[in-house]
């Protein structure tokens, strides 16, 4: 190991540890050649040490634990620097780091899996203090596989007992959207395509709470439903300009990823604005399609609550129809929405309000529990040899299979 207390560029020997993206580097101060890239150390001396006593194998267990304390610490701390996290984050996560090393699950876990528990640790005080940060960003700060660090990341939880929010998406709307860039004028820029942040975010937030209460952010990933929903606020905000720009466009202008499933939570959102402005009488004569919804947005959200009662049938409404008389089942025909039908019959096509999953399932709705027969079942039954002998090679077939293996 001591091959490496000297520059082999230059031969210097002052080699510095550099955190680079909470990444440890061991750089020469010489040349600035990297002569090693993820080192989990702090010295280098660390490392070497290391080597010799394998930390599993150690009786002076204590000691070594320190040191691997030390370490982790040390990564949690560049970890939340790069982050810019306040002072009582940074606090909590080392809090959370010591907790953890002091279980015996965590303290023979791998290398690189105790880095991700940093991560982790820094995940769940930012979790508990509604900062927005997702777990995407400390995949790649961490250079992490996403299962992989949510694997830590549950362990943590259950072996802490730890009590963590979901991400706050108010919070997450806040700082997803300053990274957009356009709330100044730029050269790639058109002016008509600029927009105050107060004012998108504001809306933004609206749109999100109406996807919040129609089902459409549980279970789902919270990024992309906010990219859709901060593409609709800013469609709508000046719509004469900007229906014309799709949503690919808009994350490229504004200089942000656009998340594979934003395309479906626009359609998603689309289709239930589409349905609730079918509610207001002055919205259903214009005949709206689900790219022009976005331009009553502002009428929409401000008669939110009424809409959302109007267009989705209530769950009191529903049981009271289920214990009535019973409606023919496939709710195809209900899905539609039917603006042109008078107000009694419009009752009849509302539907309840329901996540998209149960609407369109992707696969055949699961087959009802097996019958009374099956269940009687107790596994003591006869087996006759008729039914094992089917499951035997006959004479043919395996001079067939012979044939068709000497092939190989
Ligand atoms: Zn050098």
């Amino acid at each position: 190991a001591g091959a490496m207390s000297r520059c082999p560029s230059c031969g210097s020997a002052a080699l510095v540890e550099d955190a680079h993206y909470a990444q440890q580097q061991l750089v020469c101060a010489a040349c600035g050649c990297v002569l090693a890239e993820g080192l989990l150390t702090t010295t280098y001396s660390e490392e070497e040490q290391l080597r010799e006593v394998a930390f599993s194998r150690s009786t002076g267990q204590r000691e070594q634990r320190s040191r691997c304390v030390q370490r982790g610490i040390k990564r949690v701390q560049d970890l939340c620097k790069v982050l810019q996290l306040p002072r009582v984050l940074e606090e909590m996560a080392v809090s959370y780091l010591e907790q953890a090393m002091a279980r015996p699950a965590f303290r023979l876990l791998s290398l690189d899996k105790k880095e991700l528990l940093g991560g982790c640790c820094v995940l769940v005080s930012c979790r508990q203090h509604s900062w927005p940060l997702t777990m995407g960003t400390v995949c790649s700060l961490l250079y992490a596989k996403a299962e992989l660090l949510a694997g830590v990341y549950r362990s943590l939880q259950t072996e802490l007992e730890l009590s963590v929010p979901a991400l706050g998406l108010a919070d997450l709307v806040k700082t997803h959207l300053n990274s957009f860039r356009l709330f100044q004028p730029a050269a790639d820029v058109p002016a008509q395509f600029v927009e105050d942040k107060e004012k998108l975010v504001a809306r933004t937030m609206q749109v999100v709470e109406l996807a919040a209460e129609t089902w459409l952010v549980t279970g789902r990933h919270p990024v992309p439903v906010v990219t859709a929903a901060a593409f609709l606020a800013w469609q709508s905000l000046q719509p004469a300009a900007r229906l014309a720009c799709g949503l690919a466009r808009f994350c490229k202008l504004a200089g942000v990823d656009l998340p594979p499933p934003a395309h479906l939570r626009l359609r998603e959102l689309q289709e239930i604005l589409l349905r609730m402005a079918s509610q207001l009488a002055w919205l259903r004569v214009l005949k709206l399609d689900e790219k022009r919804a976005a331009k009553h947005l502002g009428d929409i959200l401000q008669h939110r609550v009424f809409l959302l009662r109007k267009s989705f049938r209530a769950e009191e409404e529903e049981e009271e129809r289920v214990a009535g008389a019973p409606l023919p089942a496939g709710g195809d025909e209900q899905d539609k929405v039917r603006p042109s039908l008078g107000t009694e019959q419009q009752d009849e096509a509302r539907r309840p309000l329901l996540p998209p999953c149960l609407l369109k399932p992707r696969k055949r709705l699961r087959t009802a529990a097996p019958s009374a027969a099956e269940l009687a079942l107790t596994g003591d039954e006869p087996i006759s040899d008729s039914e094992i002998e089917q499951y035997l090679r006959g004479r043919d077939e395996e001079r067939e299979f012979r044939k068709a293996k000497a092939w190989k």
